[in-house]
């Protein structure tokens, strides 16, 4: 929406709005929040509303204490789920220093000085998520749990698809939020849902997944379900990916298509292939950024484990799906929903785009089954395994110069320490599996 600053306030009046909630996104990717009533309305919108980061654990640093919230009037949006008095509308906001200089560890700073040097190349990323997640019944106490008695599986519909009516709901609500939804299916797994919307520039993107995560979570609670994107939350069946299809724009064209070549792909559409390559064991640091992020990489259920791209086969990490033309794009299989997408979306473009600046060709597609392949035929190919752990991944990250500029230095930092700290705390655990295997036998 371009909403001026007297629209809001109009709107604010004639919907009868009580709260509106300024959002601003941690370094973790979790949405925080905090709620203003109207009386503070006009002081929020003239970008004085005041915070404190010292108690943001994912915001936190040294020195800094008090920032401003600067609200994107563009996302102001009204909660369909409230009552009809008394609304609750939301705003999502940058976080400003006092001095007014962006607060450089704000992830949704860190995506627009993406997307800035982004267009000083004359180019604009366009993104398409595809979330999928599990609907699981609470306890009698209200707390979620990994259960469903749900047998449902890819495709199917009620009554054996428990999760229909909230999904649907979910769907009506998104909409009402001027969502386009293109899609949605039970997924593969009993309980597991997928729910694709359309594709839009990067920002728009990102704010949309973090309100679409938001949607799906209250509305399954309304249903007495609760939802969960967490990527691996039972062994011995699927997880829950985010694959992200991505293409450049370039003077209003899309800059991947070429109808004449045999992928449909122009130059720049193999380059920036090749960027992300090359980056992308750095980039999974960002992309999957849990511990339970590694445990969907494993063979079978249909994750990416290897580094491989192909536009004939279904499973690679990165495909080129059907469309064309227009259409044009390139869907990588790899990110979760765990991701913080500002993020996500920043190393993926400023990645793709050091393949287009260095013209680096992506190696050759690979257009059989990876996964099934001998070792040695992988070998051969020179195929590379994605990391296998949050460690793995975050000594990667340490290693790509690229990757941790985009981020910036402090932010780096603070990604590289919590994420060492959570594998270490990961590392300690006894787990069931190791009680299982080990205490009987040893
Ligand atoms: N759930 C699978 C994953 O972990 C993807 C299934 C699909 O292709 O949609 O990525
Ligand atoms: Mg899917
Ligand atoms: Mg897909």
């Amino acid at each position: 929406h371009n909403y001026t600053r007297d629209d809001i306030l109009r709107l604010v009046e004639e919907e009868d709005v009580a709260f509106i909630r300024l959002q601003f996104t941690d370094i973790f990717g979790s949405m925080k929040n905090m709620a203003v009533t109207v009386s503070q309305l006009e002081k929020a919108l003239d970008n004085r509303c005041m915070f404190d980061v010292s108690s943001l654990d994912g915001f936190y640093d040294e020195e800094d204490s008090d920032m401003y919230l600067y609200p994107d009037l563009s996302t102001f949006e009204i909660f369909p789920w409230r009552p009809q008095q008394g609304k609750v509308a939301r705003l999502i906001c940058d976080v400003y220093r006092m001095d007014g200089t962006p607060y450089e560890i704000d992830p949704r700073y860190v995506l627009k000085r993406a997307i800035a040097r982004a267009a000083e190349m004359g180019y604009t990323l366009n993104a398409g998520p595809e979330c999928e997640f599990f609907l699981f019944h609470t306890d009698e106490d209200g707390l979620p749990t990994t259960l469903t008695h749900e047998k449902g599986g890819y495709f199917d519909v009620g009554p054996v698809d428990f999760g229909e009516n909230a999904r649907r709901d979910m769907i009506l609500t998104l909409e009402e939020m001027g969502f386009e939804i293109l899609s949605s299916h039970h997924e593969i797994a009993p309980a597991q849902h997928e729910i694709d919307f359309r594709y839009d520039e990067a920002l728009v993107t990102a704010d949309n997944l973090m309100t679409f995560k938001m949607v799906v979570k209250t509305i399954a609670k309304r249903h007495g379900l609760f939802a969960t994107f967490m990527p691996k939350p039972k062994i011995e069946t699927y997880g829950s990916g985010m694959h992200i299809n991505l293409s450049l724009e370039r003077n209003g064209k899309n800059a991947f298509r070429d109808e004449n070549d045999r992928n449909g792909l122009s130059r720049e559409g193999y380059y920036f292939i090749g960027g992300l390559m090359k980056h992308m064991k750095a980039v999974t640091c960002i992309t999957n950024p849990t511990v339970n992020s590694y445990k969907r990489f494993v063979p079978g259920y249909e994750a990416p484990v290897y580094m491989g791209w192909s536009s004939k086969t279904r499973g690679p990490l990165i495909r080129v799906p059907e469309g064309r033309g227009e259409n044009t794009r390139i869907e990588l299989r790899s990110p979760d929903a765990t991701a913080n997408p500002y993020l996500a979306l920043a190393v993926l473009l400023m990645a793709g785009l050091d393949g287009i600046k260095n013209q680096i060709m992506p190696p050759d597609s690979i257009d059989e089954n990876i996964q099934k392949m001998s070792p040695e035929r992988r070998k051969e190919l020179g195929v590379q395994e994605l990391p296998r752990t949050l460690k793995d991944a975050v000594d990667e990250l340490e290693k790509d110069d690229l990757i941790l500029d985009v981020l910036g230095r402090k932010l780096s930092d603070k990604i590289i320490k919590a994420h060492r700290k959570e594998y270490h705390d990961y590392c300690m655990q006894v787990t069931d599996w190791e009680i299982a295997n080990y205490l009987y036998r040893l």
